[in-house]
């Protein structure tokens, strides 16, 4: 017997048929003698319509308002999933996230989880009831409702199994585990049997969209360990868990990309000290992310080039910041450049072994692919380039790295 936390997402409870299916599912895992608690997302669409609906009333909405109107969606399956456990004969209650309760911070929009008292639901769970929770909801200091950011019911039920002391999270999704890379570019890609946190980190961060990534790191600080699977078909997924677990390290696990980069060059700014933090000084001001930087040596000694990324979306208003202050920055030119990806390669078999980047940079010059701009950082490699080599990058990668299916 154990105890286990089940995260169901929007397409798994689309539509009334799902639910039902959904209910099978957790009809099994209680008959098997387990204590359960579910954690739901609101049907497939139905978020963003209610963020629609916010849009459309008040460009400006008040945050405390969208986050009532948003967190509706999750009260609607937690009510419909809970009946159709019934109607198999499984006794189930819902919980809106206010009830529980998961107290969070009153960050409106984009909440963190600070505490969640289960007492009450224990001890329901251990008369047999089978918990399903509201995923995405909180319940702020000043006792109104929040919401924990686009995707945030993986972290509601990371942060659940974590307080329940669960011995597992399963987290169904559309997809039946994390690959190597993203199957629909690579027909080779394989699905990970484990990954680490690390890795899998740095892969929800760059873009791989399985798990929000607040919640993978919210499992590696309480070494929950999640299972990614599909509601779909009947096969294990991937364990997300500790590096002891793993026995065969793989030097790269997964090969990342994110065409949510944009790039910008400073042409001939003078090569003395003081100017990089002059640069970006009012780029974190505006609270604009710098993410890869690279400077060049300066040939005369006296101006140099600079090149950084910033996301996509504040391309526009970093050209701003910058041209706004180029009196007293002094470049000569700025270039922007929006077509551009990052590919990473990431692995924590790195941290032991030489040679990692040279084979990337060796792909993927094979393939007459020009690196822009190289960042690493312990467990990972990430480079720059023209957005349009994105697919022949990454089959060239997964087939340096021996990832490839057989
Ligand atoms: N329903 C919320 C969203 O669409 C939370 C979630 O699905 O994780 O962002
Ligand atoms: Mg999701």
């Amino acid at each position: 017997m154990a105890r286990i936390v089940m995260k169901f997402g929007g397409t798994s409870v689309a539509d009334v048929d799902r639910i039902k299916n959904v209910a099978r599912r957790v009809k099994t895992e209680h008959d098997a003698g387990n204590e359960v608690a579910v954690v739901v997302s609101a049907m497939a669409g139905v978020t963003n319509q209610l963020v629609d609906y916010c849009r459309q009333v008040s460009p400006l909405y008040d945050a405390r308002e969208y986050d009532v109107v948003v967190a509706t969606g999750e009260q609607v399956t937690i009510g419909l999933l809970a009946m159709a456990l019934q109607d198999l004969g499984v006794a189930a209650r819902s919980w809106c996230g206010w009830q529980v309760p998961v107290m969070s911070d009153g960050v409106h929009g984009k909440a963190r989880i600070l505490e969640i008292d289960t007492a009450d639901m224990v001890r329901r769970m251990k008369d047999g009831q089978v918990a399903v929770v509201a995923g995405f909801q909180g319940l702020g200091p000043d006792n109104r409702i929040t919401t924990l950011g686009r995707g945030g019911s993986d972290t509601s039920a990371v942060a659940l199994a974590a307080a329940l002391q669960a011995d597992r999270c399963d987290i169904y999704t559309d997809v039946d585990g994390v690959y190597t890379t993203d199957p629909r570019i690579v027909a080779k890609a394989r699905k990970l049997d484990k990954i680490t946190y690390e890795e899998m980190l740095e892969l929800a961060s760059l873009g791989a969209k399985v798990l929000q990534t607040r919640s993978v790191e919210m499992a590696m600080k309480h070494r929950v360990r999640v299972q990614v699977l599909s509601s779909f078909v009947d096969a294990p997924g991937t364990l997300v868990c500790d590096e002891d677990e793993i026995v065969e390290k793989e030097l790269v696990s997964g090969i990342a990309y994110s065409r949510d980069e944009a790039k910008i060059t400073l042409v001939g700014v003078p090569d003395r000290p003081g100017v990089a933090a002059a640069i970006f000084g009012p780029l974190s001001d505006a609270s604009i992310n710098v993410d890869m930087i690279v400077q060049n040596v300066s040939e005369d000694g006296t101006s140099t080039d600079l090149t950084f990324t910033v996301t996509k979306a504040d391309l526009d208003r970093a050209v701003k910041v910058l041209t706004d202050k180029r009196d007293e920055l002094k470049f000569a030119r700025l270039v922007p450049d929006s077509n551009v990806v990052k590919v990473s390669v990431i692995g924590v078999g790195m941290r032991s072994h030489a040679g990692v980047a040279q084979t990337m940079f060796s792909a993927l010059a094979t393939k007459g692919i020009n690196i822009q701009v190289i960042s690493t950082s312990e467990i990972k490699v990430s480079v720059l380039i023209a957005e349009e080599y994105t697919e022949l990058a990454l089959r060239a990668l997964h087939t340096a790295y021996g990832l490839d299916a057989a």
